[in-house]
């Protein structure tokens, strides 16, 4: 009978070429001991070269709000936190902001924040509409759900791009930590992306209290499913804000498998290094580009901000500016014998 690691090397053989491995296989790759996992890091690292070659996608992050209206357990910036500060970008402080990412070398941007009812449809149009006129960006929008039409106003204004991550793919398990949200809606909204021609990103936080392995493995082939141009993992990382702030949070380990299954399954997706995972580990965001990731997302917003946009604890680069953290991680990529691309970065698929 074929021992684990017999197994972890046949099922990484097959997945060189061949990114539709079973539940089963899933799981054998998500329960290989820590020893092993090499063998599963370097094999997502060959499938992301051949798949989506040498080059690092910057997209710019500009956090333009905190408020939110959702208290989703997890999140340090949820409606009822009462003891963080709260801001909102101006219209004028976004499109800056913008034309300096431009100015620093990125071709694309991400304007994340909260559900925060300030920012409607229109209110975004019409930031998109300046950011477009005055720049060559592409630009990501990550705010949360919004109806069909208003994800149209969104995207008619020039938005090319949408995250909307759905953290987990067990229905109990979304609405234990979600109590303002549906996990069905979810599906609809990110369906609604899709039919309306955005390229779509969405993803899962590894983890979480509750998940069993069988989750994760449902959280990659979800990801799979839905046939995203975009897929952000990252360790769930407790909040001391939060009812969850005594959970034990995701290990480094397991979210590199995560991001090493979701390049094998996915193939040309685009996968970041995510921030939480240099929170978790110095070297984490090196070392996800090492496992099959293929994008960075620097933080642009002013420093001023930084502080009070934390989803969870101690986010790396708070007291660093844009220009800082553009040379920091030119320097990381380089580092590792990749290069900066100088396209927008535009889906693969
Ligand atoms: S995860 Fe998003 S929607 Fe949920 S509370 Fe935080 S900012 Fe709001």
């Amino acid at each position: 009978m074929e021992s684990n690691i017999q197994k972890v090397h046949s099922i990484c053989e097959k997945a060189l070429n061949d990114g539709n491995l079973s539940k089963e296989e899933i799981l054998v790759l998500l329960n290989c001991p820590e020893e092993y996992t090499d063998i599963i890091f370097q094999t997502a690292d060959k499938v992301r070269k051949k798949e989506v070659g040498e080059e690092v996608h910057l997209r710019g992050l500009i956090e333009f709000s905190n408020f939110c209206k959702k208290n989703c357990e997890y999140c340090g910036i949820r409606g009822k936190n009462k003891s963080i500060n709260r801001y909102r970008l101006t219209k004028e402080e976004i499109l800056e902001t913008a034309i300096k990412a431009e100015s620093l070398g990125y071709r694309s941007i991400v304007m994340q924040s909260g559900e925060d009812p300030f920012f409607t449809a229109e209110v975004l149009a019409d930031i998109i509409t300046s950011i477009k006129m005055k720049t060559d960006l592409a630009i990501t929008i990550s705010a949360g759900e919004f109806t069909y039409n208003e994800y149209k106003i969104i995207k008619d204004a020039g938005a090319d791009r949408y995250l909307l991550r759905f953290e987990t793919s067990s229905e109990e398990l979304y609405k234990k930590l979600h109590p303002d949200s549906d996990f069905h809606h979810r599906m609809e909204c990110l369906d609604n992306l899709e039919k309306l021609g955005y390229q779509v990103g969405s993803g899962f936080m590894v983890g979480l209290p509750g998940e069993t392995p069988e989750i994760l493995a449902d959280n990659l082939l979800l990801l799979q499913k839905l046939d995203l141009d975009m897929a952000g993992i990252g360790p769930f990382l407790p909040n001391s804000d939060t009812i969850l702030a005594g959970a034990s949070g995701g290990t480094l380990n397991n979210s590199l498998k995560a991001v090493a299954l979701a390049r094998i399954l996915l193939r040309n997706a685009h996968i970041p290094a995510t921030t939480a995972m240099g929170t978790l580990d110095p070297k984490g965001r090196e070392k996800a580009l090492q496992s099959g990731a293929n994008v960075v997302m620097p933080n642009v917003t002013a420093q001023e901000y930084r502080e009070m946009y934390q989803l969870y604890p101690d986010k790396i680069c708070l007291n660093d500016d844009p220009a800082h953290c553009r040379g920091c991680i030119t320097r990381k990529i380089e580092g590792l014998g990749r290069v900066v691309s100088k396209e927008h970065g535009h889906t693969l698929k």
